[in-house]
């Protein structure tokens, strides 16, 4: 039966493979879509913000009011958002960017291929793995010293 059981395993393993990849893209596509979206509001908070300062100026008061920064707030919640959508993009794709040349990286790479900066650790790693280094017990002895 070892056989049949291989066979059926390797033909699941390329039905998940290409099953993978596709939603892969479709997740892609799917996060692109709400940047955009992210994207089109923001443009229209910056022109609500260009006309409320515009219209503080003419009236000859102080631009920044309390609606503008309301506004502002919005524009940088929106900015955060599509930054991590961006970095879901990302991590769909299995990439990185360079922290300080934004060369394209695989996610294991630790060094800049092309600048040679470290990267960053992802912040995805295991909190358990703080290693404590046991006390030396040849150290205790802080005790007066033997005659
Ligand atoms: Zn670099």
């Amino acid at each position: 039966m070892g056989f049949f059981d291989d066979f059926s395993k390797k033909a699941s393993e390329a039905l998940k493979a290409t099953a993978d990849k596709t939603s892969e893209m479709g997740k892609e596509l799917q996060l692109k879509g709400k940047i955009n979206e992210l994207t089109a509001k923001q443009g229209r908070k910056f022109k609500e913000i260009g006309e409320a300062v515009f219209n503080a100026v003419v009236e000859g008061k102080d631009p920044i009011t309390d609606d503008v920064k309301v506004l502002i707030d919005e524009v940088t919640a929106f900015k955060e958002d599509i930054k991590r959508l961006e970095g879901d993009i990302l991590k769909v794709k299995g990439i990185k960017h360079c922290v300080n040349c934004g060369e394209e990286l695989s996610l294991d790479v630790s060094f800049c291929p092309k600048c040679g900066t470290e990267q960053p650790k992802e912040e995805v790693a295991k909190e358990a793995e703080v290693v404590e280094e046991e006390p030396k017990e040849e150290n205790n002895d802080e005790s007066e010293p033997k005659e």
